[in-house]
């Protein structure tokens, strides 16, 4: 009998996290401050991030521990189980294994709670009272919610006004947790009141919200802010998934030839993706597959350029993937992986050529995430239906080749908040969008000149 769950017990849950600077095969360009455009040192991030965030974001350390307080956290749901989707293979008539990791049981439902935790833990024990951040559709917003509650800390959440409206069970779930969340723009910062006066009706994106947040935490001392990716010390807190899988795909007697992750910043995929970069390196051949979105096609379309990680250009430079700090995603699309940039580190080793990136249309996602429901029962965020789409893409490619390759996805939440989105497609109203070459010029032409 072949097994379908593939489990660890508590006390095998992941003690370090593993950072993959010194496994880069190239150097990180390093942050560059937005002023003057001299490399960020930790002085000009320590009004906004606890020093032992700043510490790990330049670490070059391979390993870090886990604190105690927060593996007490995280073991109330972790380790996660890694499934085999056997009676996928059997829909599919392939003869590819395909194994995920599934994130849908912590308590926000995603993979974000893992460095959520983390942060509310070093914040609090910096001596920070209050916590701010911006949330698109709701994931990372809930999962700090939660995380602050934990820890005792108060939580102020800028959600993207579109989202806000669209999906009103997000920001309840946030006021269970005891979070207060509002409509970003808003009239309570100078970079929202700015964007409401030139727009009264702007749906926000997730670039105007970060400024907003961040303007809130630069101008209290009680206050902190908080990033739910793209940043090297949110990829690190996010490894103990693919540490869980080595290990759990050790225990199914398999060792994958693909390991995919839907891409929005980076963090669940390079979670799940990072512990195999040594194996790669090591000669071993693994495909690691990055998936975005056709309608944000950050990887596949833009640009490797110093940009700002917010819209009004409060944030450090980051050398990235990006279409350019003013873009703003189109509202039609359905998946929370709408941000301009992407993480450095995926960004540089998709540049090296150690990550492979590709990009789906909407409603292929969507009829994989049903291909897939129908199959396995578990209904998936629509962030997560771009995985579920390029490993059924792989497996079916694996059928026409004859040939009997494991392919190992994250499934980074369930898509029980998302609802909504599944009930626009089955009414018809979702249509693709493949964002057009001009406007990815057109906001190329506004990067910032750095020296
Ligand atoms: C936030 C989110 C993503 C995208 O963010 P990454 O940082 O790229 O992982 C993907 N899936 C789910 C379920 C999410 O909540």
């Amino acid at each position: 009998m072949t097994q379908y769950r593939y489990t660890l017990p508590e006390r095998e849950i992941p003690k370090t996290w593993y950072n993959v600077i010194p496994d880069l095969p190239a150097p990180l360009p390093p942050p560059l401050h937005p002023g003057t455009g001299a490399p960020a040192g930790p002085e000009d991030l320590a009004p906004i991030f606890p020093m032992a965030l700043i510490e790990q974001e330049v670490s070059s350390a391979r390993n870090i521990a886990i604190p105690e307080p927060v593996l007490d956290v995280l073991r109330m749901w972790r380790p996660t189980p890694l499934y085999r989707a056997l009676r996928l293979e059997q829909a599919l008539g392939t003869p590819a294994k395909i194994f995920y990791k599934y994130e849908g049981v912590s308590p926000a439902g995603s993979h974000k709670p893992n460095t959520a935790v983390a942060q509310a833990y070093y914040n609090k024990a910096a001596g920070i009272k209050r916590l701010c951040t911006e949330t698109g559709a709701g994931q990372w917003g809930s999962a700090l919610s939660y995380a602050c509650n934990v820890f005792g800390i108060e939580c102020m959440v800028y959600m993207v006004k579109c989202s806000y409206y669209q999906k009103p069970h997000r920001r309840t779930i946030m006021q269970c947790w005891g979070a207060n969340c509002i409509p970003s723009p808003s009239d309570k910062t100078a970079a929202g009141r700015e964007m409401l006066a030139a727009d009264p009706e702007c749906p926000g994106s997730l670039g105007i919200a970060i400024s907003e947040a961040v303007e809130d935490a630069a101008s209290r001392q009680d206050t902190n802010y908080s990033l739910g990716s793209v940043l090297n010390h949110v990829l690190l807190h996010q490894t103990v998934i693919g540490q869980e899988a080595i290990d759990q795909l050790k225990l199914a007697g398999a060792s994958p030839d693909i390991v995919i992750g839907c891409c929005g910043g980076g963090s669940n995929f390079g979670g799940l993706a990072f512990p195999f970069v040594p194996l790669k390196a090591a000669g071993k051949d693994i495909r690691l597959i990055a998936v975005e979105p056709a309608a944000c096609p950050t990887m596949t379309k833009g640009l490797y350029a110093y940009d700002f990680g917010d819209k009004s250009g409060m944030t450090p430079l980051l050398k990235m993937e990006t279409l350019g700090h003013d873009f703003i995603p189109p509202g039609i699309h359905a998946g929370g992986l709408r941000y301009h940039g992407m993480s450095p580190l995926v960004s540089l080793l998709h540049q090296e050529g150690v990550v492979k990136a590709v990009s789906y249309p909407q409603l292929q996602c969507f009829e994989a995430a049903l291909t897939f429901a129908r199959a396995e029962g578990l209904v998936v965020a629509p962030e997560t239906s771009h995985a579920v789409c390029s490993a059924i893409d792989e497996a079916l490619k694996a059928k026409e080749e004859g040939k009997e390759r494991t392919i190992l996805f994250n499934l980074s939440g369930h898509g029980f908040f998302d609802m909504a989105a599944y009930e626009k497609y089955f009414a018809g109203e979702l249509t693709d969008y493949e964002y057009p070459e001009e406007k990815v010029h057109e906001a190329l032409a506004h990067l910032p000149q750095v020296p």
